[in-house]
């Protein structure tokens, strides 16, 4: 596939590209463009062009126009959720549902621009204003540079590019070097629903050179990164010079606790299926079990029996509960990270190896407190992390003791005690009744310290992407 600049599907000046990988077959499936500096640039004077355009667009008539790619992306499920599972390894039922959240996310965010009101004041409550009035309106910023990873190519898409756009503002994409398929052909249907074409264009090419090219320019008004805590600290750094509004949705190692009154059926059922799925590449799964020692041998030997019912192989196959990871490289680095768990006394249960190049087997490891995984280190792979507790200070202390704070959970029946957590944890979104993957259109959405800066949701994600103005009648009653 080609990036597109100015509406036009371009390969790279200098003609460099990337390979895109099917991580089930290993096979090179497609390339994408390298972008040049130039390309850059190119893409940076048609957002300008496109900002101009956009912006003067009413929003009603910016609203229809989602609406309609809504439709379209609804319309192309099946084909977006094929070019899901073969770039990113994720079995085709979660690719369908990955593609039907984005169709009424984007219909919500168009919904709640509709109703995103001001404020005003009438200031009579200090000298030289009185009988003035205030009232504020939401302005767009400019041109948004969103940085997609390569775990949800088209739901992290639609969190960021659309409230862009309702809001005014135009987009460049930099989509995830090794999932760039389904972001271009996103960014296809966009076009085709009507959105004029420098308003949004798709660049590839390495996050190292065309990101920082990127981020580093005066002309643009915003970065909106999702992404590792390393790559938010150089956006920011990259972004500081020209105090650019950065948005930032990081990684995170989350904590569930399971308490010793929990239905352990229940909470196995919970834990199973928020960490296995996308092959536990999901920033706010939980990572972290921290389980009462009084219930913890029921808790691993039913996990265990559970795992072993799971079905891992080829993600186009209905049946198959969990892909390969996303890349060989991917598999490598859980590899490395298990091993260094069991350097630092982790008891591996069940699985603890990659196979087939890609492949992680389900892995529970029986992890002290003290390793690295238990605290900051998080696995983005399949892999279990079970930790003991005996009383609740030190169940609190395990799930705060990290410099991750996404989401967290608390599983178990006693309301008071559950609610004793909530208040103390560190984290952006706590629940409790289950684990913390927690995130529907509505809800604020962002992290406690190294998981982001600013929260994504329907009216927050609005409000990150326009800016304030206060329009002022001075001593109007006069
Ligand atoms: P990543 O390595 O941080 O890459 C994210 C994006 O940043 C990619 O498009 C990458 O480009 C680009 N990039 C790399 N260096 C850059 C730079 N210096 N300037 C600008 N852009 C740069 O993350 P990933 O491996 O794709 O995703 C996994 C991580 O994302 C995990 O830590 C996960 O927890 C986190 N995540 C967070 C959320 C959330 O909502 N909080 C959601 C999903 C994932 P290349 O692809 O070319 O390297
Ligand atoms: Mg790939």
């Amino acid at each position: 596939m080609k990036m597109i600049i100015g509406g036009n599907r371009v390969d790279s000046r200098d003609g460099a590209t990337i390979d895109v990988f099917n991580p089930m077959t290993l096979e090179v499936i497609d390339t994408v463009p390298s972008a040049t500096k130039e390309d850059v640039n190119e893409a940076i004077i048609c957002a300008q062009k496109g900002f101009e355009e956009w912006s003067a667009v009413p929003l009603y008539k910016r609203g229809a126009v989602l609406k309609r790619f809504a439709a379209l992306m609804a319309e192309h499920q099946e084909e977006l959720a094929k070019l899901l599972t073969q770039e990113v390894g994720k079995p085709i039922n979660s690719a369908r549902g990955e593609v039907g959240a984005s169709v009424s996310k984007t219909e919500v965010y168009v919904e709640a621009a509709n109703h995103l009101g001001g404020e005003s004041y009438s200031v009579n409550n200090c000298a030289y204003v009185e009988d003035s009035l205030i009232a504020t309106v939401r302005e767009p910023l400019g041109i948004v540079v969103a940085v997609i990873p390569f775990n949800f190519p088209v739901n992290i898409l639609v969190n960021k590019v659309i409230p862009a756009l309702i809001m005014g503002n135009s987009v460049i994409i930099k989509a995830a070097s090794v999932t760039p398929l389904a972001s271009i052909r996103f960014t296809e249907l966009i076009l085709e629903a009507g959105v004029p074409a420098n308003a949004v264009q798709i660049l590839t090419g390495s996050g190292s050179s065309i990101g920082s090219w990127l981020v580093d320019d005066p002309r643009i008004a915003a970065v909106t990164l999702t992404g590792s805590t390393r790559v938010g600290v150089e956006i920011s750094k990259a972004a500081a010079p020209h105090l650019h509004h950065v948005m930032l949705e990081l990684g995170g190692n989350d904590a569930t606790i399971v308490m010793p009154d929990a239905d352990l059926d229940y909470a196995v059922s919970d834990c199973v299926a928020n960490r296995s799925a996308n092959s536990g590449q999901v920033c706010c799964c939980p990572k972290r079990f921290i389980v009462h020692n009084s219930i913890k041998p029921l808790f691993l030997e039913k996990l265990i029996a559970a795992l072993k019912q799971k079905k891992v192989g080829d993600p186009m196959l209905e049946t198959t509960d969990c892909g390969p990871l996303v890349s060989v490289n991917a598999a490598k680095q859980v590899e490395k990270q298990v091993a260094h768990t069991v350097e630092q006394g982790g008891k591996v249960l069940l699985g603890g190896h990659r196979y087939d190049e890609s492949f992680f087997e389900l892995t529970v490891i029986d992890t002290p407190k003290t390793a690295d995984s238990a605290r900051s280190m998080e696995i983005f792979g399949p892999v279990w992390t079970v930790i003991g507790y005996d009383d609740r200070e030190e169940a609190l202390a395990i799930a705060n003791d990290s410099d991750y704070g996404l989401d967290a959970g608390v599983i178990g029946k006693d309301m008071k005690e559950m609610l004793w957590f909530l208040k103390r944890l560190q984290a952006g979104t706590c629940v409790a009744g289950a684990c913390g993957r927690f995130c529907p259109p509505y809800s604020p959405f962002g992290g406690y310290k190294k998981s982001g800066l600013g929260r994504e949701g329907a009216f927050h994600s609005l409000e990150e992407m326009s800016q304030i103005k206060s329009l002022v009648l001075k001593r109007c009653y006069q």
